[in-house]
């Protein structure tokens, strides 16, 4: 297939890379000019798109797809299936559909450690024949991929899943400092919770604590795995599309407002989202 890829980011550069190993003949474009082995480069981002069957963004946020679409649709062929794999806002998601109908909004799952092994979970949300066509290039940058419903789907299910997310984060950590300070063994509080109904996966797979579980940033300084500042990103995308559809949300707000404050007002930038427990190990009651 010949594909336009726009975005050739952290995530964007492996998943164009790993399309263009697979056989099909990719042209990129992004605005910092980087190279990506395999992927012929476009001086536009109308360039890039000119003759492709099927477009990709993978960019910061919707504005800045809003933009991009506005750029490109006018330059695309009339046929060619539109996917954006960007994290954006919901409304910004649908009015790209609505300018390009065969579009499909499918936001990813893995991190930049999937986009590189072509590894993700994609969650999609678009018209069937769309979804059709994207589905073999979800197979090879991904291990999954979810048709979630009409345009915005794929958006919804991704900031639900990650308001999930950074709200289980929160207390996991929260369980570990108050386990700490009544002097229970981290390594116990693991073997129980783990097995016990306070499971998840901030405990099982991505344990907050270092030397407990699994590998993960924990025992690597906290660096980031998943960056605090992407997970208020998308916190503060599921409060959005809360207060967009009147929906009660009084823990995913609360875990915005300790995102805010760990990466505007503290030292939270840069690390872990999982760096919220030596955060909170640091903080006495009220
Ligand atoms: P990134 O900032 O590394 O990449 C975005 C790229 O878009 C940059 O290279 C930038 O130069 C380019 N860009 C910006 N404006 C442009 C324009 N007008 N035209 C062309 N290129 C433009 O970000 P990333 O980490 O690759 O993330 C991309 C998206 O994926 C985001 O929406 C993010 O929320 C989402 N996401 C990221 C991760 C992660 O772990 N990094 C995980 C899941 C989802």
């Amino acid at each position: 297939m010949k594909i336009g890829f726009i975005g050739l980011g952290n995530m964007g550069a492996h998943m164009a890379r790993n399309l263009a190993a697979a056989g099909h003949e990719v042209t990129g474009f992004d605005v910092a000019d980087v190279a990506v082995e395999g992927v012929a480069q476009a001086a536009s981002a109308s360039e890039a798109v000119a003759g492709a069957e099927v477009v990709i963004t993978m960019l910061p946020n919707g504005e800045i797809l809003r933009a991009v679409a506005a750029e490109v649709i006018p330059a695309m062929a009339e046929n060619a299936c539109f996917i954006d794999c960007s994290t954006v806002d919901v409304e910004s998601a649908r009015a790209v559909a609505a300018d390009w109908p065969l579009s499909v909004d499918a936001p990813v799952s893995g991190g930049i450690g999937g986009a590189d092994a072509g590894t993700l979970t994609f969650m999609a949300g678009g018209p069937k024949e769309a979804f059709a066509i994207a589905e073999p290039l979800f197979d090879i940058m991904g291990q999954k991929a979810v048709h979630c419903g009409d345009s915005g789907a794929g958006q919804a299910a991704k900031i639900c899943n990650n308001m999930i997310l950074g709200a289980t984060m929160i207390v996991t950590c929260e369980a570990f400092a108050l386990a700490d300070k009544l002097g229970l063994d981290r390594q116990k509080m693991f073997d129980v919770v783990s097995t016990s109904s306070g499971y998840s996966w901030t405990m099982n797979a991505y344990c907050p604590a270092p030397g407990i579980g699994p590998q993960s940033p924990a025992d690597n300084g906290y660096k980031p795995g998943f960056a605090a500042e992407l997970m208020l990103k998308d916190l503060r995308l599921s409060q959005q599309a809360a207060e967009a559809v009147d929906a009660a949300t009084p823990l995913g707000e609360h875990a915005m407002q300790e995102y805010t404050k760990f990466v505007e007002d503290e030292d939270g930038r840069g690390k872990d989202f999982s760096a919220m427990l030596p955060r909170l190990e640091a903080m006495k009651r009220g």
